[in-house]
């Protein structure tokens, strides 16, 4: 049976990544910074219905050190590491003029440091068995710019960046590494946005509709799967048409 890893999958799309990466029949390592996001949810339960196997591997992705064991846990648990799915990231959003250093070095740390942890750890993994798909999460922040997300913005045009690097690198060991860039996906890290914010995204999206997370881990999927095989290096825009 095939793994996927899929990190800060607890909740919002990188659940939503899990439980799909499940219905396609992979077992599942889940991970998260703490034992305590997993309480307030029931996706264990609901990847353990689909039939496959779940484990959770609590680390905080930032950490160099706590990654590298992390992938030789899962190694370990479940014999390989075919899919990884660098997925958490957090948002310290503020104008450019107020945003403080504490602000951007997290944000930094966080969304891009880990994958960079995950990349280093699971693709050895993946070099060693000559194949795996690593699937980014970035964002049209990272293509486009956001105001209020420098810090952000930053990382998400950075991973793209890792993400054509990583292709190049390890393409010739049969491991594919593309990008997906959401728009305005409803979850609980988009909840926080005010109203008029919510407004002024919608009236740039030409599907005139938020995505759901769905909408991401089908694109996911489909990048985890045979008929992705020769796409590497690639970034998919899944934001219902904001840029064109
Ligand atoms: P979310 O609902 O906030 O979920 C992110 C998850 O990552 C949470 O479960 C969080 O855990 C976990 N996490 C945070 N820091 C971590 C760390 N250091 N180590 C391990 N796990 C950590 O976010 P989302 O909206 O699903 O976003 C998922 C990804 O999609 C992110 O990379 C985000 O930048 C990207 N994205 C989202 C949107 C959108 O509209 N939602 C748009 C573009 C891109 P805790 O909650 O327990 O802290």
């Amino acid at each position: 049976m095939a793994t996927a890893l899929i990190t800060g999958s607890a909740r919002g799309i990188g659940a939503a990544i899990a439980l799909r990466l499940a219905k396609d029949g992979y077992d599942i390592a889940l991970n998260d910074i703490s034992e305590k996001s997993f309480e307030d949810n029931d996706i264990v339960e609901k990847i353990k219905a689909t039939g496959v196997e779940c484990e959770v591997f609590i680390c905080d992705v930032s950490n160099f050190e706590q990654v590298e064991k992390t992938v030789k846990d899962v190694k370990e648990r479940f014999g390989s590491i075919d899919v990884l799915v660098n997925n958490a990231g957090i948002t310290r959003d503020g104008l450019l003029a107020r945003m403080s250093e504490e602000q951007y070095d997290t944000v930094i740390a966080v969304n891009q440091k880990s994958v960079f942890n995950m990349c280093r750890f699971a693709g050895a993994v993946m070099m060693r068995q000559k194949s795996g798909r690593i699937i980014n999460l970035a964002s049209v922040a990272g293509l486009y710019g956001n105001p209020g997300q420098m810090n952000y913005s930053a990382t998400k045009a950075a991973i793209i960046g890792m993400t054509k690097t990583v292709a190049k690198e390890l393409g010739s060991r049969g491991i594919t590494c593309n990008a997906v860039a959401p728009g305005f996906i409803k979850t609980p890290m988009t909840d926080k946005l005010t109203d008029e914010q919510k407004a002024a995204m919608l009236n740039q999206i030409a599907m005139k509709r938020f995505g759901e997370v769905d909408d991401i881990a089908g694109v996911v999927s489909f990048l985890a799967s045979k008929d992705a095989a020769y796409v590497t290096g690639q970034v998919i825009e899944i934001s219902g048409g904001i840029m064109m």
